[in-house]
């Protein structure tokens, strides 16, 4: 597969460069909205051609696919370039800013037949795969609750758009929240139907929310209680699943590497569970990769970034006006 990375982000950087050669994938451009720091970026990270015209990118018939990780009001205009050039599109959460945007770019690549995926790493995590495991074994019985604690210290270096941009799509909620609606999603195999929410700026936020607690009904009845920050130093990260049967406790799983541990307590007693340890982009790109070429569905796929964006939409919605909130999914 040979990729365009369509910004030159930390993320990009950090993670889905590697990510990508690791899986044989061929990264043959970089687009930023700066030539000069495209140039930069391609020589740091051996990449052929570098440039900040994106029709040029998408002229080039040696790009089958575009990994996009622009800020997030980007997303929308790149993504419906690359699908009108017939560009396979790998494109970060939050999708867009707006429901009715995500959904045009998830309709306008399902319509020309190409593979359009969401960036959602932590469904492909070896410990949120054995935690839905042990869930769908039956092993916690009727799932009662889920709670998800995502309360982390944003890096001196991305204190930039995200704490001070609400036209960026900066926040917690389009941050954070979005991961959490698709682990709940992805855990429980079921879509939030309403939620309340409160959020604040305890520090870092200008503009934007940089904290949230929200809780969620699920059409099983079970109730999922999610709280995100950029202002928590210490506070580790987890899930808790709790059922009739048994609980779950899974400790500093909600991250970007493959790490952490479970615990399951039922009648019996307590149980380590073991879980593989791959990399989490790695897996991302490697059931992209496995799309492309006919075979299965992509980890998240567009409409899962289309949920995910609704229910994070639905929280800052609660949250602004102090009442429970239905999730709107679109049509
Ligand atoms: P960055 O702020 O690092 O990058 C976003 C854009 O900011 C880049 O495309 C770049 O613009 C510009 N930029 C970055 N660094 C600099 C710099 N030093 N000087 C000037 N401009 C700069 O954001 P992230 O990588 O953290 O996030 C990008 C996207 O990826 C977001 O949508 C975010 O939500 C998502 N994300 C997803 C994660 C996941 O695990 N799925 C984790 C982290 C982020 P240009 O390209 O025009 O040069």
């Amino acid at each position: 597969m040979r990729w365009a990375l369509i910004g030159a982000s930390t993320i990009a950087r950090q993670y889905m460069i590697g990510a990508i050669r690791a899986e044989r994938g061929n990264i043959v451009r970089v687009l930023s909205s700066s030539a000069e720091r495209a140039r930069d970026f391609a020589a740091e990270h051996k990449i052929p051609k570098s440039g900040a015209d994106l029709q040029e990118l998408l002229a080039d018939s040696d790009v089958d696919a575009v990994y996009i990780s622009t800020t997030n009001e980007k997303h929308l205009p790149q993504a419906l370039a690359a699908v009108k050039a017939g560009k396979h599109v790998l494109c970060e959460k939050p999708l867009a800013l707006t429901l009715d945007d995500a959904t045009a770019m998830v309709r306008a690549a399902k319509e020309a037949g190409l593979v359009f995926a969401t960036n959602h790493h932590l469904r492909c995590s070896g410990s949120h795969r054995a935690v839905r495991a042990l869930i769908t074994s039956g092993r916690i019985g009727r799932v009662l609750s889920l709670r998800l604690h995502h309360a982390v210290f944003l890096p001196p270096h991305l204190q930039g758009w995200r704490i001070n941009s609400p036209d960026a799509g900066g926040g917690v909620i389009p941050d954070i929240t979005v991961h959490d609606a698709d682990v709940a999603r992805f855990l429980l195999g079921e879509d939030p139907v309403s939620v309340v929410a409160q959020m604040a700026s305890s520090g870092l936020g200008d503009g934007v929310e940089d904290s949230a607690m929200s809780v969620w009904t699920m059409p099983s009845g079970a109730m999922v209680m999610s709280h995100e920050s950029f202002t928590h130093p210490f506070a580790g990260s987890g899930l808790e699943a709790h059922g009739t049967e048994g609980s779950i406790f899974a400790k500093d799983v909600m991250t970007q590497n493959p790490i952490g541990s479970i615990e399951l307590v039922t009648a019996a007693g307590r149980e380590a569970i073991g879980f593989d340890n791959h990399d989490l982009y790695r897996e991302s790109v490697l059931r992209f990769h496995a799309a492309v070429a006919g075979d299965g569905e992509p980890a998240a796929t567009g409409v899962d970034g289309v949920k995910s964006l609704a229910v994070a939409l639905a929280v800052r919605d609660a949250a602004r006006k102090g009442v429970r909130v239905d999730v709107n999914y679109g049509d």
